[in-house]
């Protein structure tokens, strides 16, 4: 498989405040990688990180070979890597606009027709087009959240949290939405809490403490006792 991100011995937090120690973690072409762990692990700190939000104090972050530690958030996106916030959407601009505003370095024609590609594909959000995305539920906010992760056709999409707030047959809904826009051949890294996100997962890392303490297979991930005695509950074969 190849690499796509590649992250060594990163260490990071804010200001004096040390939060990543130490961090290794990679996600190849086409690889759903999840990163599971409780609450104040650091899992939104290591994506901010990644993402150019809090900038890392060591370590190197490699995208397709090439060092992006010291890049601006834009200059991220315009390599391809999208990152959906767990808040995920402006509630104050309509469906449409939040999916144009997720696209905005493209070129228009192929905004319009990402645009109409996504209505077709989830009639919902066709719908809503003209309604705030404020005034969505909090599974078809969630849902916009994604779709407008994808406008900027992005090789790597970094998700924080997209179970939080839904109910479990929303948090159903998303995983089968993200096992369907996998299909595209983009990669995921995705923060969660919810062990639902282990069905789309290839490979799974635990965060806890700002220290990442396994990496491996989802079948590697349940087999090992300890870890899920401490965080999950999850059934050994
Ligand atoms: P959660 O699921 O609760 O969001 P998390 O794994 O995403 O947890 P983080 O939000 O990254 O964890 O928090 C890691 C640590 O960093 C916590 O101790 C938190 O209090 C601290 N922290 C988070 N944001 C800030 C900030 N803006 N300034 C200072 N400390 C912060």
């Amino acid at each position: 498989m190849q690499g796509l991100l590649e992250v060594t011995g990163l260490a990071g937090g804010y200001g004096p405040l040390q939060v990543l120690w130490d961090i290794d973690l990679n996600v190849n072409e086409s690889e759903t990688v999840v990163l599971l762990g409780p609450n104040g692990a650091g899992k939104t700190t290591l994506l901010k990180a990644l993402v150019g939000l809090t900038p890392p104090r060591t370590g190197g972050i490699l995208f397709q070979g090439r060092p992006i530690e010291k890049l601006r958030t834009d200059q991220k996106i315009c390599l391809g890597i999208s990152f959906m916030t767990e808040m995920g959407v402006f509630t104050n601009l309509t469906v449409e606009e939040n999916l144009r505003l997720g696209g905005y370095h493209q070129p228009r024609d192929q905004v319009n027709n990402r645009i109409g590609e996504f209505y077709t594909l989830f009639p919902d959000l066709h719908g809503h087009r003209h309604h705030l995305a404020g005034a969505l539920s909090g599974g078809q906010r969630k849902m916009l959240g994604l779709v407008k992760a994808f406008m900027s056709q992005p090789r790597l999409v970094i998700m924080d949290e997209p179970s939080s707030g839904l109910s479990p047959r929303f948090v159903g809904e998303v995983v089968k939405m993200l096992s369907r826009l996998r299909t595209e051949g983009v990669s995921f890294l995705i923060a969660e809490q919810n062990v639902k996100f282990l069905e789309i997962a290839d490979r799974v890392y635990v965060l806890d403490g700002g220290r990442i303490n396994f990496s491996g297979t989802v079948e590697e991930l349940k087999s090992n006792q300890a870890i899920n005695e401490a965080y999950f509950g999850l059934k050994g074969h």
